[in-house]
């Protein structure tokens, strides 16, 4: 993993890289049953260099430990790992150059749930038209892998009624991990 976050951090395969102060490959632990993927970094990541450090992150940290999870227990990325200028959603060819690094962490962490949060991660890994509105909370499978589509904790950061539809999801995820055959 770590040669993989080394490429990251000096990757220039799109114009992400020209404005970026740092890329952010993601963090956790290798072993992750879990593993959280969401839009692109935002201010305070670009400034640390770690995924989910702003409001959004501190939301996320929150809902984790609401399950009992330290961000040390799961892995925590993006789709794209630079943040786009002004907070712009990453478009379609950077999120397409990025894959592969995102594709590289399924394979070695090989989670057995994988947590698209938001519409912009959602719809980077999973085909369908539907929207996190239809498609939260409600787990599917692709190859032995278990999908769990979220909103994004942004999103839930001014909407309370939002912030319970995502305690109760994560409730839900924590049934899911605890019914996993070992
Ligand atoms: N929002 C994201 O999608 N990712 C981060 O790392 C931070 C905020």
């Amino acid at each position: 993993m770590t040669k993989l976050s080394n490429e990251v951090l000096v990757c220039t395969k799109c114009r992400l890289s020209e404005t970026r102060r740092n890329a952010v490959p993601g963090e956790g632990s290798v072993d992750a049953k879990v593993m959280f993927v969401g839009e692109a970094p935002g201010e305070q990541e670009d400034i640390q260099g770690r995924p989910f450090v702003g409001a959004a992150g501190k939301l996320l940290t929150e809902l984790l430990a609401s399950i009992g999870l330290r961000r040390e227990d799961v892995y925590i990325t993006n789709i794209a790992k630079c943040r786009p200028p002004n907070n712009r959603p990453p478009r379609k060819d950077e999120v397409g150059s990025c894959k592969p690094y995102l594709k590289r962490q399924f394979t070695l962490i090989a989670p057995r749930v994988i947590c698209p949060m938001g519409n912009s991660a959602i719809h980077s890994l999973i085909d369908s038209d539907k929207s996190v509105t239809d498609l939260h909370g409600i787990p599917f499978e692709v190859e032995d892998v278990t999908y769990f589509p979220m909103y994004h904790p942004a999103a839930a950061l001014y909407t309370f009624q939002l912030r319970k539809v995502l305690e109760e999801d994560f409730k839900k995820l924590r049934a899911l991990l605890d019914s996993l055959p070992a």
